[in-house]
Parts: C-alpha cells; structure tokens; sequence
C-alpha cells in the first residue's frame, strides 16, 4: 500500500499498522527547505566551534529501588555528599537514564575530590546488591564511577569492578537531607535550552532541526564518500546498510562482518553461512529443534568447510549485545536480512541509488527467508504468517543513514523535508526530555528530518557536554534566532 507524497511526488511505503499520520502543515516543509542555506545554518555551525525543573513528595518506600532512583535522578538527594571512605563526591551531572542492560545512569560526571569522573552511576538499596547482582564480573558495569546506596550496611561492602578498580561508594542514609521536589518518569532532565526553545514558532523550530538535520546527512555522507573512495562503492553501501542493521547495540559486529564478508561473498550460496559462522552464532547454537535443527545443520554444513581458516576472525561472543533486544529486532534475524540484502544485491543497490523511498520499501520490503521470515529465534515456534525481514521503520532507517546520504555524496538533493518518520526511540525521547521536557510541539515528532535533526543536536550538543548545559551554547543560539 502507498500512498502520494505532497508537492514531492514521491510514493511513500504507508506502514500497515501505524496510526493516521497527523496533518503536518506544509509551512513545515517549507521553512525546513529555506532554512538550508540560510544565516541560521552558519550560526549553527559556528555556535558548534565556538567552543563555549525539579519537581515534592515524602520520600519513597526504602524497599522500592525503582522510586529511589527517580529521587537520586531529580536530584533530590542533593549533590554534594561525602564517600563511604571519606572522599568529597560532588554529582555535576546526573547523566541519563539507562533503559538497557548496565547501570541504572550513564553518561554522568561526578567530581570526587576534585578529580572529574565521567561514567556511569549504579543506584542500590543496599551495598551488598553490587555482588548480589554480579556487577563485578559484568562488563556493562566496568564504566561505573560511583556506586549509591540507599541504606546504611551493617558490615562494609566494596564496589569493585571487574578490573578490580573500587567504586567510590555512598550511602543515602547518612545524607538524610531531602529537596521538595521530583520527578520519575522523565529519562533525562530539561536542559537549559528548554525554555528558549519553547518561546520559538514552529517556523523557527523547524528552520533549526532541518540546519541539524542537513549536517546529519553531510556528515554521513562525508563518510561514505570516504569509505567508497577506499574500497569501492558496493563494499560501502554493504557497510553502511551492515552497521544500520546493527541499529544501537550491535553496529561493531555488523560492520566487521560486512568488511570480512563483502557483498559478493555474502551473496554466494555460501554466504550465509559465512556470515553467520563469521559471526559466533554456529559455535555453541542453542540446542535446536524442529525446522530450526535443519537450519542449523544446513548451514554447518557449509561452514564446517571454511571455518577452519577463518577460526582467528570468529567474533567472540562477548562482541554481541543480546540483551534487551526485542525478538523481530534480534541480531540473528538482522543477519539473516543481511544475506537477502547480499543475495539481492544488484535490486538493493539499484534502489539505494535511485533515492526513491517507495522503491526501497518494495525492493527490501520484499526480502525474504525461508526461515526467519517465520520464526524470530532458533527456537520459537513457526509463525502462520510470514513476517518482514525488515519492516517499514526499518526501511526508513535505511533510506535516512544510506539513501539520503548517498544522494547528497554525489551532489543530489531530494525533497525529502516531508517524509514521514517511525516511532522515537531510546535516544529520540531522552533528546525530547533534554530539549522539551519531554513533549515536542505537535506535528514534529512525526517528521524524518525532525529525528534526524534532535539526533544531531544532542550528538553535537548534549553529548560532548559534561556539566548540566553550563558550557553549552546551543541555548544562545537558540535566544539569538532571528524571528
Ligand atoms: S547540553 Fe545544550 S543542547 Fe543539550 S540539553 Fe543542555 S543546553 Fe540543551
């Protein structure tokens, strides 16, 4: 099913099951369009290289580690506090809210005795919870550079990670003082750009995301111009589309896997298993069953010939971040879509470089396989219908860190201010919490570039920032946009 773009002519893929698109005015489009080459695209640039809300209730139930990390995150609990080995720990930055596997916060920066740490903050109910819980010897927790915890320990408990560095540690209870206000559901707390960008018009907000946006896509494109001058444009197209299938978790594996198998290779009647052998995922498979075990025994059967000289370039389990991951979203399936991508290659690379978005939703959306379009792990049972390698969000992921930026490598701009966006995810709300306090104007969520745009305010922005938006001049230029 498509639908017509406005004034574009592009055939956009309507996706199935998302809602009604809300009417977006095309006085969006059009000030996002003006805005490319405009004054605000050097203020941005320059703002970038110039070098330059908290909310009362009782405290929450010492049994409840999830409330108790919402106190800490407002910064109810203060942020001034002194270790449990006597050490003056000051919190600059509270960092964000992890809603994957690790410690409860990263992104932090904590100042203990005058020495700045940035890592990540690991929030317990009691000392004894960072053995209980296997932190020590857990890898996501190696980055930890303070340890808090709520109760007062009987006996002392040493937080220590898996490279036998102490994390300085504190305690709650011996800190009784409490501030009035807190909020626990917000993933990041406002910045200080907040309030400037509220007193913007849409006009003028989109004029600033279509400027981010646009140094987005250049800098991508940058990228693969790069990596095509290197090895060529097929073995950089299958990069690029490799390290977009490792979506947040997985772009490393995703990427050596694509260098080590390139796209001929991959699309061989050996390639998949090659790529999943390359990959780690056929030394230790679970034990299989049913239409799985057949699989599994098809592509060992390839690769028990080849692996022998490949043993030193088998990626090691610990490469691959499987936690978390939803099941149609898992590595494995991604994988299997890498080797209908390389099997296809000629159509994929024909749709890449037409920049047509409906052609590239019918060209992937089409992929299938005759084992992962029904299952979404070795072991789940077969599914009545078939399900998309890639969905629509995928596609549009593809088109937006691939397509759009090809294009624009080669010196062709499309109209592409009008494509419709998929949902937000981790990073897009923890970006609309840092900016908006966590409800962007209406109609703007929905928009490719608007993504694309916040995506690349907070990687030039919020990212290199370490101290709550004090040296951050991004509110300036805000306050400075012309009307
Ligand atoms: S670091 Fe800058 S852009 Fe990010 S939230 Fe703070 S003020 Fe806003």
């Amino acid at each position: 099913m498509t639908k017509q773009t406005k004034d574009t002519g592009l055939r956009l893929p309507a996706a199935p099951d998302a809602p009604d698109r809300e009417f977006i005015p095309p006085v969006i489009t059009r000030s996002a369009d003006k805005a490319m080459n405009s004054p605000l695209a050097c203020a941005y640039e320059q703002a970038l290289h110039a070098g330059e809300a908290r909310v009362a209730e009782s405290p929450p139930s010492a049994k409840n580690e999830l409330a108790w990390q919402a106190r800490w995150f407002s910064g109810a609990c203060g942020r001034a506090f002194t270790t449990t080995t006597g050490a003056q720990a000051v919190i600059i930055d509270f960092g964000e809210w992890n809603r994957e596997a690790g410690p409860d916060f990263v992104r932090a920066t904590v100042r203990l005795d005058g020495r700045e740490l940035h890592g990540a903050i690991e929030v317990d109910l009691a000392a004894s919870g960072w053995e209980q819980h296997h932190h020590a010897v857990n890898p996501d927790y190696a980055e930890v550079v303070l340890h808090v915890v709520v109760d007062r320990p009987g006996q002392r408990h040493f937080s220590r990670t898996l490279h036998h560095r102490e994390v300085a540690q504190i305690c709650l209870a011996d800190h009784p003082e409490t501030a009035p206000e807190w909020d626990s559901a917000a993933p990041a707390r406002p910045g200080r750009c907040a309030a400037p960008l509220r007193a913007l018009t849409l006009d003028q907000l989109s004029a600033l995301l279509a400027v981010a946006s646009h140094r987005r896509l250049r800098r991508k494109g940058a990228v693969l111009a790069a990596l095509t001058a290197a090895r060529g444009v097929d073995a950089a197209l299958f990069e690029a589309l490799a390290i977009t299938l490792g979506y947040k978790n997985n772009k490393l594996p995703f990427q050596l896997l694509a260098q080590r198998v390139p796209p001929k290779m991959a699309g061989s009647t050996r390639g998949e298993a090659l790529l999943f052998g390359m990959a780690g995922f056929l030394e230790k498979p679970e034990p299989p069953s049913g239409t799985a075990r057949q699989e599994v025994a098809a592509l060992w059967s390839k690769w028990w010939k080849l692996r022998a000289s490949r043993t030193h370039a088998i990626l090691p389990r610990s490469t691959w971040k499987l936690g978390g991951v939803r099941p149609a979203n898992h590595p494995l399936r991604r994988l299997a879509a890498l080797a209908a991508i390389a099997r296809g290659w000629k159509n994929v690379r024909a749709a890449l470089e037409s920049g047509d978005p409906g052609h590239l939703q019918k060209t992937l959306g089409s992929l299938q396989h005759p084992f992962w379009s029904f299952h979404t792990s070795w072991a789940s049972p077969r599914r009545t219908s078939p399900l998309a390698l890639l969905g629509p969000d995928r596609v549009r992921e593809i088109y937006a860190n691939v397509a759009l930026p090809l294009a624009l490598s080669r010196g062709k701009e499309l109209p592409w201010h009008d494509l419709s966006a998929g949902p937000a995810n981790a990073t897009l709300n923890i970006v609309s919490a840092r900016l908006f306090g966590g409800t962007l104007p209406r109609g703007l969520l929905k928009r490719l570039f608007v993504h694309q745009g916040l995506l690349q305010i907070y990687a030039d922005f919020c990212l290199p920032d370490h101290g709550e938006c004090a040296r951050c001049r991004f509110p300036s230029l805000v306050a400075d946009l012309p009307a």
